[in-house]
């Protein structure tokens, strides 16, 4: 009999989350209640940032970064390539265009040197933010990242989905992702497969009362209500949209970051024991490197597979280990590939993000996974690449 397939992430939802949700349905509000606020407290308090605005999801939180910055058809924004869609597709959302900086091929980030770069393909248009992804869980350069920004008359907003609860320590301060002391803002995700699930779900941190305001009237129609006026009056100064998170998933939220100490430690032993497992399966098999700086909570076991050397394909790879219960996923086809984004700006040549597409894997990473999971998983890749 074959064992359950491992996805290679899930949620981990226990009782008391489905108690927390349950109360909030039986309560007055079932979207806009007092959990949201708590969750936006709770969440702000935890990464260490002034404010926090939940929304909707990550690719909205993106959408609302990008509208509270009011970027401007014509205007670019820098993303690096390695990244999901959304990354990219929020600058086009409000019509700027999209510079796609390239990778560091052996951790898939962002660095100083790609973005000095990729500052030289702007093409005379005004550049309004850039947008590091903390890709698997590994923080960006930051303060770097952000010098380089600000010589360029822009600011950063952190797409940080997979790294809550990652730390930096840059010279002999330790910062947590999100704090956003580099940055005018980070996103966040709860989707399904990341740190902590709300189902769909997303937040922006910022220490801007300025912009947290504007996140907050952008999240829900645009609508104000001015000081002193009729109960019923509202205004709308400009339109916005509904992005907002639900008060019943916000209960779900608050109950979930709760764990985020125990998930942490989960997945930082579960990486750890991978490191470990992984290492007899070098060179053909080698970890996504991990930047000095970096005291990554993982969202992705991301390895660099040679694959040629193994004499096989990421094909027939992927396929061995479904056959043997692992699930695996690639992250990312390097977005500046995408149809649309290839008849927009046309073939780049971003070698470090083909060369980090080429041998990525992410293996299975979650908190419910069982202690003898990882050994299962390597010994189903080394079996795969016939090692
Ligand atoms: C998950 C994710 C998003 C989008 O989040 P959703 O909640 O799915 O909309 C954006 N950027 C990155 C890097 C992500 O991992």
């Amino acid at each position: 009999m074959s064992e359950p397939l491992l996805p290679y992430g899930r949620q981990t939802i226990e009782d008391d989350d489905i108690a927390a949700v349950a109360e909030a349905l039986r309560g007055d509000f079932l979207t806009t209640g007092p959990t949201v606020e708590a969750f936006e407290h709770a969440f702000a308090e935890t990464v260490g940032a002034r404010h926090a605005v939940a929304c909707a999801n990550g690719t909205a939180a993106l959408h609302l970064s990008m509208l509270a910055l009011d970027v401007q058809p014509g205007e670019a924004v820098i993303a690096p390539s390695i990244t999901f869609l959304a990354t990219a597709n929020c600058a086009r959302y409000v019509g700027a265009d999209v510079v796609f900086a390239d990778v560091d091929p052996q951790s898939g980030l962002m660095t100083p040197d790609t973005l000095a770069e990729a500052l030289t393909r702007l093409e005379g248009r005004r550049l309004r933010a850039v947008l590091p992804v903390h890709l698997r869980g590994d923080a960006c350069e930051l303060p770097a990242l952000a010098a380089l920004a600000a010589d360029a008359g822009a600011v950063l907003v952190e797409d940080a989905p997979h790294a809550l609860g990652t730390t930096a320590r840059f010279g002999n301060a330790s910062e947590i992702i999100g704090d956003v002391r580099h940055s005018a803002m980070a996103t966040f995700s709860f989707h399904p497969v990341k740190t902590i699930a709300t189902g769909e779900g997303g937040m922006v941190t910022t220490n801007d009362a300025a912009l947290a305001e504007r996140l907050r009237v952008l999240r829900s129609h645009g609508m104000v209500r001015p000081p002193g006026a009729d109960p019923w009056c509202y205004e709308m100064p400009e339109p916005g949209f509904n992005y907002r998170l639900p008060d019943v998933l916000c209960a779900l939220g608050l109950s979930q970051l709760k764990k985020l100490p125990r998930f942490a430690a989960r997945r930082r032993a579960l990486a750890a024991a991978y490191l470990e497992a992984l290492a007899p399966l070098a060179p053909v098999v080698r970890p996504a490197a991990r930047p000095a700086w970096s005291e990554p909570v993982l969202h992705l076991m991301a390895v660099l597979i040679d694959f040629e050397a193994a004499g096989t394909t990421r094909r027939a790879v992927v396929e061995a280990l479904k056959a043997r219960g692992v699930g695996s996923q690639v992250h990312y086809i390097p977005v500046h590939r995408q149809p649309y984004y290839q008849r927009l700006y046309g073939a780049l040549d971003l070698p470090g993000a083909e060369a980090w597409y080429a041998r990525c894997l992410s293996l299975p990473l979650y908190p419910g996974m069982a202690d003898g999971d990882v050994a299962r998983v390597v010994a189903a890749l080394k079996a795969a690449l016939g090692l």
